[in-house]
């Protein structure tokens, strides 16, 4: 198995990077993570460009890098090992240097890393759902950028896995702002809610997918805060990211949605989501 480190890619066993990496210290660096349907990155560009925005944001120097030269690095990563279908992960530092909180050096250069994955979609939760659990939002103020800091969002998930739920559903002094690892929606009368994109969320690919899609079937698409007493009174409950998709929540804490049952407008927007992959397959 191959994974790419340094500009190079490299057998996994020699995949290694110094303690001192910025990464490793410090959390000081970003990441996406790309899905592959059938040899084929999705929706690529929209990852690399919330990349380079993440950069921008934290000051990484990305110049080295285009959205069209990572894509093709992680479509020959994925298929030097072979990923049909699966994900590659990457990751950009602030590179190595010896710690100490301010910036190093300007001639640092970013770490960069990639590996890649095989799985399969998961069929079984987004035809049956998955149960959620609430739980406090503690991370800090800038969730818009894709950081490596994650241990607010590691805890969340903890927590879930400890209650055996797949995603816990964060909220700040009540109000719902997204998963652990995925954004949050919530349908009432028909109407699909979803907390804005704005500092407290990451801007999900996959939730800019489903507002697309909503759109077309003309299902208002409404970005305004709701409460966490809103979300468990709801018709249906979805959550979405780039490896669970159009994930419908069937059970919130210990409250059924829509009696433990997956919902018609979850069920639309997942069929869409399929033509959407369909139409994004090469060849
Ligand atoms: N919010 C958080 C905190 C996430 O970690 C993720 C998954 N990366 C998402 C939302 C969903 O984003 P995307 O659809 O781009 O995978």
């Amino acid at each position: 198995t191959f994974v790419y480190i340094n500009d190079e890619f490299v057998d996994e066993s020699e995949g290694k990077v110094s303690y001192t990496d910025r990464g490793y210290n410090f959390g000081d660096g970003i990441y996406e993570y790309i899905r592959i349907y059938d040899g084929n990155a999705f929706t690529a560009k929209e990852h690399f460009e919330r990349l380079f925005r993440s950069a921008k944001e934290i000051g990484l120097n990305l110049e080295d890098y285009t959205v069209k030269s990572l894509t093709e690095l992680i479509e020959e990563l994925a298929e030097k090992n072979n990923v049909k279908n699966g994900g590659v992960y990457i990751q950009v530092t602030r590179g190595v240097a010896p710690r100490n909180h301010p910036f190093p050096e300007a001639s640092t250069k970013p770490v960069f890393s990639a590996f890649s994955k095989s799985y399969e979609r998961p069929y079984d939760e987004l035809e049956n759902g998955i149960k959620a659990i609430t739980v406090d939002d503690i991370r800090w103020l800038r969730c818009d950028i894709k950081s490596l800091n994650l241990l607010g969002n590691v805890l969340a998930k903890e927590k879930a896995t400890q209650s055996d739920a797949g995603e816990a559903i964060m909220h700040r002094d009540g109000i719902v702002t997204e998963g652990s690892s995925s954004n949050v929606f919530a349908v009432k009368d028909s109407k699909i809610y979803t907390h804005p994109a704005n500092n407290l969320i990451l801007n999900g690919i996959t939730r800019r997918v489903i507002n697309e899609i909503a759109n077309e079937l003309n299902i208002p698409f409404v970005e305004e805060p709701f409460d966490v007493e809103f979300l468990k009174s709801a018709d249906e409950v979805i959550v979405s990211s780039t490896s669970i998709e159009v994930m419908p929540v069937i059970q919130v804490d210990d409250t059924f949605i829509s009696n433990g049952t997956v919902g018609k407008i979850t069920k639309e927007l997942q069929k869409s989501f399929n033509n959407y992959i369909e139409s994004n397959i090469e060849k």
